[in-house]
């Protein structure tokens, strides 16, 4: 341990300087606002910057402060995300807004963590970034960092681990708190990159990085073995009836719940509904689960007062749809 404090001690200053010169420009990047850097972890989340950045724009647009967030409806908010995914985390920011619409932001790491939706590594983010406190925001990417470091070989998803680095790194934390919680990232989303493929040559650790030096970059971080992704089969139905599509929404509780969808199921029952016009097949990837799915575009003539009749302009506007439904979206118009 007094080992790892000295080496980490020793990476903060090169990492801080590295970061200054090499740091990309991200619209997150330019504020201090807690408000904005903690939608922009919220929609980091799971989610790839790129996809992310047209987001943040246009929700932060619609929605350019709490209050506003929290006076919105909920339709209105999972609209802001449609295509985001994950859609349980615009609830919780919802949710959220509301509380702090009426008791300001938490100031501490103790109260932004009791926010819904924010665990460890994001309160620690928006603290670093927005306070300069030195709550330190450990993922699995700032966890390879690390490990190839130190050459660590202690397995990154066990919880021990992961607090093990979080109790070091607030041994180190510098005065520059945001710049260094976001260096971390950035070292590890541009060039300590996943898969035994790092740009070692690119690094301001390259001289005291102990998997480099061993040439065992590709050893690190150890990691439990990934369960296998089920694969589910399902038909999604776009009726058409008179211009309008059928949707319905989704339970509460379980995948993509309380979302609008096409109607969809388990089982091929196209001919409830009439002659398909068209076919089509897609896949979606959830974390535990994949989507093997048929479409077929309908037009039919019957009753179905359990589905919801919209235009294609209401769709647009006002029904959020997972984009698991992407491909057949096409067909609405
Ligand atoms: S030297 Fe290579 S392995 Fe080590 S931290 Fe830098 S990029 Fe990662």
């Amino acid at each position: 341990m007094q080992n790892e404090i000295q080496v980490l001690k020793n990476a903060v200053p090169p990492l801080l300087k590295w970061y200054a010169v090499h740091k990309r420009e991200l619209p997150w990047r330019n504020t201090r606002d807690p408000y904005k850097i903690w939608v922009s972890e919220i929609m980091l989340q799971q989610t790839r910057i790129e996809a992310v950045k047209g987001y943040y724009a246009a929700f932060l647009e619609k929605f350019p402060t709490v209050k506003a967030l929290a006076a919105a409806s909920e339709e209105e908010v999972l609209k802001a995300w449609e295509g985001l995914g994950y859609y349980s985390r615009a609830r919780n920011l919802h949710k959220a807004a509301k509380r702090i619409a009426e008791e300001g932001f938490p100031r501490d790491f103790a109260g932004v963590r009791s926010l819904p939706g924010v665990g460890d590594y994001t309160a620690g983010a928006i603290c670093s970034i927005a306070y300069g406190l030195p709550c330190p925001a450990v993922d699995g990417n700032v966890l390879r960092v690390l490990t190839r470091l130190t050459a660590d070989e202690r397995n990154i998803d066990e919880m021990s681990t992961r607090i093990a680095f979080s109790d070091l790194l607030r041994e180190v934390y510098p005065a520059e708190a945001a710049e260094f919680c976001q260096s971390l990232m950035e070292l590890g989303e541009i060039v300590c990159l996943p898969n035994g493929e790092p740009l070692c040559a690119r690094c301001p650790w390259q001289k005291m990085c102990a998997a480099h030096l061993a040439k065992r970059e590709a050893d690190f971080p150890v990691r439990s073995e990934k369960k296998a992704r089920k694969t589910q089969r399902i038909y999604v139905y776009v009726l058409k009836k008179e211009g309008k599509f059928a949707l319905r929404k989704r339970g509460k509780e379980g995948l993509l719940a309380g979302l609008w969808e096409f109607p969809n199921g388990t089982t091929d029952e196209s001919a409830l509904y009439g002659r398909p016009l068209a076919e089509k097949w897609a896949r979606h990837v959830f974390t535990h689960l994949e989507w093997d799915m048929t479409g077929y575009l309908i037009e039919t003539a019957g009753s179905f007062p359990q589905f919801t009749f919209v235009t294609p302009e209401e769709m647009q506007k006002s029904y959020a749809l997972p984009s698991a439904f992407k491909a057949f979206k096409e067909w609405v118009k």
